[in-house]
């Protein structure tokens, strides 16, 4: 140390370029009986942090690699020095950066952090200590790597939404901390709810929310819902404060409480099995032998569009270990915060191209991930789970083994993938992303015929709303002797036609299904919030009367008002 030009010469990085294995495993060994000592720093920094930067966002990635994290570590001194908490490396990619950079780094038996510039002494091992923060936070998430917010007062951590909020999600930072800060009522966790309405039976769960359609990332219910379906607790707060309104009523199947937004309770344990699923699945089942939730796409053992990809001899563990990485790649690329910046780069220009969703024509399957390649300019799209399978083997041509037709391009473009070989090439599936407007589009409409271009470019252009949602229901006339009906529909007083009404009403006025529909499409009323006029009950699911409408049609000419005998099966014209 004292010597320094003769330290300059014999620096342990030099020797070790053609071993990189053999110093991680003596770097990991210089770990052993000092954990104590690493964790103390980590909570000292976190002290320190909780008034400095109370709010950060993590994106689980190698700051200076920007490839995934496999060991996080930090250098010492940065950590002792309390800097860049949400920055950490991986070992392995940051050993080959200072390796490849030796001399910008190490001089006179120093070694500066390519970021912050703090300079560290070393002798044997180099001054890297494993990241517990890291380590710890990604432990909740079950090791996926999906970016998130953390909130360091209430040690809450929230994935960012890909796509739907975005950035405003931030804006309601103040419900987020106050929902997780109060006390939790356990009658309203998941296995109590389960336990009271579904017992021990086995059954699938869907983690979308009732009001948005979108994956749960916060599981918020009314005071008093006794049902397992949630809300989003950031869709929710959105979703109101944009429509100024403070509560409305529930719009779970038979549940009357009233929800008010200063009122809302997490679930606890949903929002725990919330984190550690996939972000990109909101399917799950009810094992009732583990007792748990499960993600369908961690069970799963076949994919067809991942399939079509690979001979897939199913259940083998080297099928089930392929489906799972390939799953992992797509939640990641699902999950990046790049997604909304490249959607909106590319919606800058005019669609150009064909626009087939409902089939794909490498899978032939239905596009539920849209995806595509930076340099793609048409506005087609792949699944990204198909196309997870593409860049994996760019990345990693052993995968290439049992591929049908291999290709290292994009299979819309048919520009090549580059595999990442320096640390400053771009990483390989940072080359492909989600359309995030899409995906809102594909979630929104659900129906897979009405997905074409033109009603794309509606959407895109906030002309084309949900479609009416129906569950069919007996009809409330059918027990009753007669009734007279005035033959106008309650909402837009046209002529009642196509007899609907809302799931909850029991009168016998309806509403006509075409003037709603035009309604609907035109965006001139939001049935998620619309009472019905008549019983003021809401109507966000509709249920047709094939009763009245079968009675209707024996009307020969044009009425006003009918008097009906719905048992008898008789209708009277009166005006
Ligand atoms: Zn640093
Ligand atoms: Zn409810
Ligand atoms: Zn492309
Ligand atoms: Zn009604």
């Amino acid at each position: 140390m004292d010597q320094k030009s003769s330290k300059k010469e014999s620096s342990p990085i030099k020797s070790s370029i053609y071993n990189i294995d053999k110093l991680i495993y003596s770097i990991k060994d210089s770990w052993k009986n000092q954990q104590d000592e690493y964790q103390k720093l980590f909570d000292q920094f976190l002290q320190y942090c909780k008034s400095q930067y109370p709010v950060f966002n993590i994106k689980f990635t190698c700051s200076i690699s920007g490839e995934w994290l496999e060991q996080p570590v930090s250098f010492m001194q940065c950590i002792i020095e309390k800097k860049h908490l949400n920055d950490c490396f991986d070992l392995k990619q940051i050993l080959k950066y200072l390796i490849q950079n030796n001399s910008n780094f190490m001089q006179d038996g120093y070694i500066q952090c390519p970021l912050c510039r703090s300079k560290s002494h070393f002798e044997k091992d180099l001054p890297l200590i494993p990241n517990f923060f890291f380590q710890q936070l990604r432990q909740q998430l079950n090791d996926k790597s999906k970016p998130i917010t953390y909130y360091l007062s209430t040690q809450t951590l929230i994935p960012l939404y890909p796509g739907f909020l975005g950035k405003e999600q931030f804006q309601f930072n103040n419900q987020i901390q106050s929902v997780f800060a109060q006390q939790c009522d356990t009658q309203q966790n998941f296995s109590s709810i389960k336990k009271m309405t579904k017992g021990n039976e086995s059954f699938k769960y869907s983690h979308l929310c009732l009001l948005g359609n979108i994956r749960i990332q916060i599981p918020v219910r009314g005071k008093h819902c006794r049902h397992l379906e949630c809300y989003d607790l950031l869709y929710l707060n959105w979703y109101m404060l944009y429509r100024d309104q403070k509560q409305f009523k529930c719009l779970f199947f038979g549940c009357q409480e009233v929800i008010n937004l200063n009122e809302l309770q997490l679930d606890q344990e949903l929002y725990e099995i919330g984190l550690k699923g996939f972000n990109f699945s909101s399917d799950f089942i009810f094992n009732q032998q583990s007792s748990t939730l499960l993600d369908t796409y961690s069970i799963t053992n076949y994919d067809p569009h991942i399939a079509t990809y690979k001979k897939l001899v199913p259940t083998t563990t080297e099928s089930l270990n392929y489906i799972k990485q390939i799953y992992d790649l797509t939640d990641r690329i699902y999950s990046s915060t790049k997604n909304q910046e490249l959607t909106d780069k590319f919606y800058e220009h005019p669609l150009n191209g064909d626009f087939n969703i409902s089939k794909d024509q490498s899978t032939n399957c239905k596009v539920e991930i849209p995806c595509r390649c930076i340099r793609c300019d048409k506005v087609n799209v792949c699944d990204l789970r198909f196309m997870s399978c593409i860049i994996n083997q760019v990345q990693y041509p052993e995968n290439r083994n049992g591929v049908k037709a291999y290709s290292v391009s994009c299979p819309l473009c048919h520009n090549p993938f580059s595999p990442k070989k320096r640390h400053r090439d771009q990483s390989v599936h940072e080359q492909v992303y989600v359309d995030t407007k899409m995906l809102n589009f594909i979630t929104t409409i659900k129906n897979f015929s009405l997905l074409n271009k033109e009603k794309y470019q509606l959407f895109l252009q906030k002309k084309l709303y949900l479609s009416l949602r129906f569950e069919e229901l007996e009809s409330p006339i059918q027990e009753l002797d007669q009734f007279n009906l005035k033959l106008r529909c309650l909402i837009t007083n046209n002529k009642l036609r196509n007899p609907i009404r809302g799931i909850y009403c029991q009168h016998p006025e309806a509403f006509d299904e075409n003037s709603l529909t035009n309604l609907c499409a035109t965006g001139q009323i939001d049935f998620n919030l619309a009472q019905c006029p008549q019983c003021q009950s809401s109507i966000h699911k509709l249920t047709h009367d094939n009763i009245l409408k079968e009675l209707l049609s024996q009307l020969e000419g044009d009425f006003d008002e009918v008097q009906v005998f719905p048992k008898i099966k008789q209708i009277k014209q009166l005006k």
